[in-house]
């Protein structure tokens, strides 16, 4: 929790002031520097004036929106929204990468090893206790509680793969209604996807969601792995030491077994691992949008420090890696000063 471990520390600093419930709209340019920034609260449009940095951290779906909103991007896209280019960016929104997450779903034959027997009426109130009193038990579990790198080819340097363990199943991703059966979940992604989306604002109104074209599976080698790492989640959970647990897999299920039915699962059904980066991406050249310092191409003023400057997606989950970018966008601020 990056709140509790470095914002509440410091509250107490004079010079920082924390506005909550607050919509940014757009950064302001006077010529090619940033002087401020554009918020609404309440009903109320505020306008924040810098003499230093505006450093955007609204991640990897809203950055590219508030640049775009801003002036700074794809003319194309700028225009077709009635913004005036402020400056050309044409990255912006572009590079655009996530996790596609194929889950598959398990029946159990030990009740008590899952947690859609044990945090269920009776169970759940006895959880609810628990977390209270210890801090342990369901309320306290992560998004997995076992984790697996693996490779789905064995001549690759490193895995390519990443798998979660989840002890319950639920009805759906938006529901998290657990089943009312014993049952267990496998998440897999492939850990650096290949196929490039693009995030881009679809009118000049800062409440608008911006269109989201993730693209997933554009590239063949992301079908490929992806399909391996489905086979790869059934063939851990078919092997001889699971016989005790496991009983049918009921989603997808077995009527999904051929490459091309698994490539319309795919296709179909499964969603983001919500691991969107890539979209101020830091590098050189055209097809970036900060550099080594996090600082806007050809801006003075103005930094993003978020997973939208990853250059590339991470091996593993991306919380981490963006608390990594805040420390070292600390570090990098305070050494140009
Ligand atoms: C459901 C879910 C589960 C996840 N599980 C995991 C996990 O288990 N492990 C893991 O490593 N990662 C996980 N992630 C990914 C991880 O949370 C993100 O990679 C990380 O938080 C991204 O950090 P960020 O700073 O780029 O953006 P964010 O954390 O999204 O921060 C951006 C902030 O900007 C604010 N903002 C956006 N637009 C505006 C605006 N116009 N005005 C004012 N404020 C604005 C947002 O409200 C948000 O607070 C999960 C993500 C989701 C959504």
């Amino acid at each position: 929790n990056t709140a509790h471990c470095y914002l509440q520390p410091v509250m107490h600093r004079p010079n920082l002031n924390v506005v909550t419930k607050a919509m940014t709209q757009k950064v302001l340019l006077e010529g090619k520097r940033c002087t401020g920034l554009v918020y609404e609260k309440n009903g109320k449009l505020n306008e924040v004036d810098c003499g230093k940095d505006v450093i955007l951290s609204a991640g990897g779906i809203a950055s590219p929106q508030i640049l775009e909103l801003s002036g700074i991007g794809r003319p194309s896209v700028l225009q077709q929204h009635g913004i005036k280019v402020q400056h050309e960016l044409e990255a912006v929104g572009e590079n655009f990468r996530d996790h596609l997450l194929p889950r598959a779903k398990w029946k159990l034959k030990v009740p008590k090893i899952s947690y859609n027997t044990r945090a269920q009426g009776i169970g759940l109130v006895g959880q609810v206790l628990k977390y209270f009193a210890t801090g342990k038990g369901f309320l306290s579990l992560p998004s997995s509680s076992l984790g697996a790198w693996l490779k789905t080819r064995p001549e690759l340097a490193t895995p390519d793969i990443q798998m979660q363990f989840i002890p319950y199943s639920v009805e759906s991703a938006e529901k998290r209604k657990l089943h009312s059966f014993p049952g267990m979940t496998i998440a897999c992604f492939q850990l650096r996807p290949e196929s490039l989306g693009s995030v881009h604002i679809r009118s000049d109104d800062p409440y608008e969601h911006p269109a989201i074209r993730f693209n997933f599976l554009s590239d063949p080698i992301d079908v490929r792995t992806n399909i391996d790492g489905v086979k790869m989640m059934r063939e851990i959970v078919d092997a001889k030491p699971m016989d005790p647990y496991r009983d049918e897999e009921f989603y997808p299920g077995k009527s999904v077994s051929s490459d091309d039915e698994i490539e319309h699962f795919l296709r179909e059904e499964c969603e983001t691992g919500y691991h969107p980066m890539g979209t101020c991406r830091m590098g050189r050249g055209p097809n970036a949008v900060v550099d080594d310092q996090l600082k806007v191409h050809g801006l003075e003023g103005l930094r993003v420090a978020d997973a939208s400057i990853f250059p590339t997606m991470p091996s593993g989950n991306t919380n981490a890696p963006c608390i990594m970018v805040g420390e070292k966008a600390a570090d990098l601020i305070k050494n140009s000063y």
